[in-house]
């Protein structure tokens, strides 16, 4: 898929869900909320459904969270233009309250197919209702600021996703903010081993049958530039453009260990001092 049907999967889509009625989160809205970002991306931020805020402008993660969730994305030198940012409900949930079981479950769908358009490499969970769509069973209070392979049903398959806290609650627990900073360091590092993970589940080249080399009589003039000229690669980077196959299942990262609990496999970012001369470029 290109990176102009990738967007035009998400505009359907958006215009889909500015519509829907599927569950009770209509009624109140002002405006849903799709989500918003680039579609030649490698990264996809999942909060968990639309405030006061985004509810107005249409746009996830606008207000105070938003704010935050801008410093910790330049904390590692990204920024949102970057990356894709959606939520597991699209309309604003009452008084802020949290989403229930039924409307995560009635607006699931929208979410899937953005990730299958997207098809990105690293899934960062924004928070407990979130996490839960990934990482079902897992404790966000254990697993935050780790990486695992996605849960296959998440609509991400090929996909590592990283577990954070939600930005607002750092706006209600102080403390949060330093462990939502510290977390964030480890995100660049959750890219290179997924891009890892795509790169070892690709398929190996199919070979091909050389060519008898021609009588020097026969060979024709070529343009010596045009004949060694490298070819455009996509802004995006690759991820979307490599030789992945959808056929291909993900492989489990080597890096997996098992927690003492056995019951949720993590990976620890090995290096969490981020060093801004080793920024990880999205493009
Ligand atoms: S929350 Fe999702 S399922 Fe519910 S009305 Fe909004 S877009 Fe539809």
């Amino acid at each position: 898929m290109t990176d102009i049907e990738r967007q035009a999967a998400l505009d359907e889509i958006g215009v889909e869900v500015a519509a829907c009625t599927r569950c009770r989160l209509h009624q109140g809205r002002t405006r849903a909320v799709p989500g918003e970002g680039t579609a030649a991306t490698e990264v996809v931020f999942v909060g968990e459904g639309p405030g006061v805020n985004e509810d107005r402008q249409g746009r996830p993660f606008v207000g105070q969270a938003g704010s935050l969730l801008d410093d910790l994305l330049a904390s590692v030198l990204w920024s949102r233009d970057e990356v894709f940012i959606t939520n597991v409900v699209k309309c604003r949930p009452p008084g802020n309250r949290d989403p229930e079981p039924d409307e995560i479950a009635a607006c699931a769908p929208y979410l899937t197919r953005q990730l299958e358009a997207l098809d990105p490499a690293l899934v960062v969970t924004l928070g407990r209702f979130s996490m839960a769509r990934f990482s079902p069973g897992a404790r966000i209070g254990q697993v935050h600021g780790t990486f695992h392979a996605a849960d296959i049903a998440s609509g991400a398959a090929r996909a590592l996703t990283f577990c954070m806290y939600h930005p607002a609650a750092a706006l209600h627990q102080g403390s949060l903010k330093q462990t939502l900073f510290t977390d964030m360091l480890g995100v660049p590092a959750a890219l290179t081993e997924a891009r890892a993970v795509r790169a070892s589940a690709a398929p190996a080249p199919e070979p091909t049958t050389a060519a008898p080399a021609p009588e020097p009589a026969s060979v024709p003039a070529t343009d010596p530039v045009a004949e060694t000229a490298p070819e455009a690669s996509s802004p995006a980077g690759s991820s979307h453009d490599g030789p992945a196959s959808d056929s291909v299942p993900l492989r489990a990262p080597e890096t997996l260990v098992q927690p003492p609990s056995g019951e949720f496999e993590t990976t620890t970012p090995a290096d969490a001092e981020f060093d801004p001369a080793s920024q990880l470029g999205l493009f």
